[in-house]
């Protein structure tokens, strides 16, 4: 039997992380195991869903490389893949299951719910509605003839249990006096996610149903009405929910939740695909990093944990870095350029390019997030017309900064070699001159050309800058002081 997964987002809002990690365990699961991925739209909270975040799930998707085998945009032998192109299907389900006796129209009215939950309540019975206000047999028929409002009801089997082994959390049982008698279909003619999600997944022959937690208590529901329709349940997988630090359900409150936070932050899918994948599962022997193509090799749903996940910002910085550093020159360039770039409001000229590939091997051991390289290679296109204050401050209002500039200038213009060693030793040779310490000595220098105290590594940064532009920068700073 050919494994087919589906990762069914409502477009009620943005792609979320924790979204995003159920896609990916649906896209690890099936490429694990030779299977069909499919993207469907549960559209059927026209009031809730847009355009606009049914694009952001598709455009995140796209960028994390999750690419579905069937589903929304690309089709396949089941149609569009959008719940609201499939509303006489719902119905049509429906009415066979009204006929087989397995749902029924149902009058209740809100007040009258609310009235027997109250008396199931006091009476210590089960609160779970269980078809008891509804009229006989007889009635039905003429009642809807008639055009009186009614929803259906699937008919839970009572007293009875469902029970069912769930990849992630195992043994489950769900006693039927715990489960309504759920509405299928509204009123208006409307599925509600029960019988959408469900046929859905029956007609479109899901086989194992890898979701979040949150959902667990409706499988019971999913589960009697994929019976009824004829059809076995698929299995199921609940993984665990995702927490902020603070033990809660990751939320806001704890920061970026949106997939395009992450994304705009400078966050690569590569990292984020193998930070997620560690929510809940793990590669073993201590290991972080793993491909795609690796995670996949070795990607096991019964070894995933169905303990909460930390979703921990600064571990996902932390691998982003470590992907970062993984790129090749070139490809660190090709992923930055645009940026600095945007940064400076211009394109850069051929001379001041292949100044930045000099600086790649310098900074890409300290960036985390791609646009960080920003701030580091700014001073080198940019006149320094402006001092960060706070290391003017701490820096260049001392005694000991005009030394070290004057020293500095002295020791650098009679170089006629410009190499990172000979603007090393010079500069050494300036401390051991001065009596500065390498604080003392060498910040001011970094203020001046810079701007600030935070800067790639003084030597080369100077090496790349050339000696013209070095010592003009710190003559500026020199007659500030
Ligand atoms: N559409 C549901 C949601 O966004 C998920 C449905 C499912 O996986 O069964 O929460």
């Amino acid at each position: 039997m050919t494994v087919r997964v589906r990762f069914a987002p409502s477009p009620t809002g943005y792609l979320h992380v924790g979204a995003a990690r159920t896609a990916l365990y649906n896209y690890l699961f099936a490429r694990a195991n030779d299977g069909v991925f499919i993207l469907r739209s549960d559209d059927t909270d026209t009031a809730r869903s847009t355009e606009e975040y049914q694009e952001d799930i598709l455009e995140h998707m796209e960028w994390l490389g999750l690419e579905w085998d069937e589903g929304i945009v690309i089709g396949g032998e089941h149609g569009s893949y959008r719940q609201s192109d499939r509303y006489d299907r719902y119905r049509e389900v429906a009415r066979d299951l009204i006929e087989s006796d397995s749902a029924y129209y149902s009058f209740a009215t809100p007040d009258q719910l609310e009235q027997f939950r109250k008396d199931a309540r006091d009476a210590g019975t089960s609160p779970a509605y269980d078809g008891s206000l509804e009229p006989g047999y007889g009635e039905v028929a003429g009642r809807v003839a008639a055009g009186e409002s009614a929803v259906i009801r699937f008919r839970v089997p009572r007293p009875g249990e469902t029970r069912f082994t769930d990849i992630v959390r195992e043994d489950m049982v769900f006693d039927h006096k715990q489960v309504d008698d759920f509405v299928i279909l509204r009123s208006d003619g409307s599925p509600t996610y029960h019988l959408a999600s469900t046929v859905d997944d029956v007609d479109y022959g899901i086989t194992h149903v890898i979701r979040g937690e949150d959902l667990l208590s409706s499988t019971p529901k999913h589960i009697l009405l994929a019976q009824a329709m004829g059809a076995e349940p698929a299995t199921y997988a609940h993984l665990s929910l995702l927490m902020g630090p603070d033990g809660k359900k990751l939320s806001k409150r704890h920061g970026d939740t949106a997939m395009s936070a992450y994304r705009e932050m400078g966050v690569l899918p590569e990292a984020i695909n193998n930070y997620l994948a560690l929510l809940g599962w793990s590669l073993g022997d201590e290991e972080d990093v793993a491909s795609i193509d690796e995670m996949i090799s070795r990607f096991d749903l019964t070894t995933v944990s169905k303990n909460p996940a930390v979703f921990d910002p600064q571990k996902l910085e932390w691998l982003n870095g470590v992907y970062i550093r993984g790129m090749s020159d070139d490809e660190f360039v090709a992923s930055t350029l645009l940026l600095v770039e945007e940064d400076l409001g211009r394109t850069l000229s051929a001379d001041e390019r292949e100044q930045f590939m000099e600086m790649v091997p310098l900074i890409k051991e300290r960036t985390k997030l791609l646009p960080e390289v920003s701030d580091q290679v700014r001073f080198l296109f940019t006149n320094i017309d402006k001092y960060d204050e706070k290391s003017w401050s701490k820096v260049m209002d001392t005694p000991e900064a005009l030394v070290a500039l004057d020293a500095a200038l002295a020791a650098l213009t009679p170089l006629d070699e410009w190499t990172i060693e000979s603007i090393e030793s010079a500069l050494r040779q300036m401390l051991v001159d001065t009596g500065l310490n390498a604080r003392k000595g060498f910040q001011p220098v970094r203020v001046a050309i810079s701007g600030s105290t935070v800067s790639p590594p003084l030597f080369e940064s100077l090496a790349i800058l050339g000696k013209l532009e070095t010592l003009t920068r710190i003559s500026n700073a020199r007659a500030l002081l």
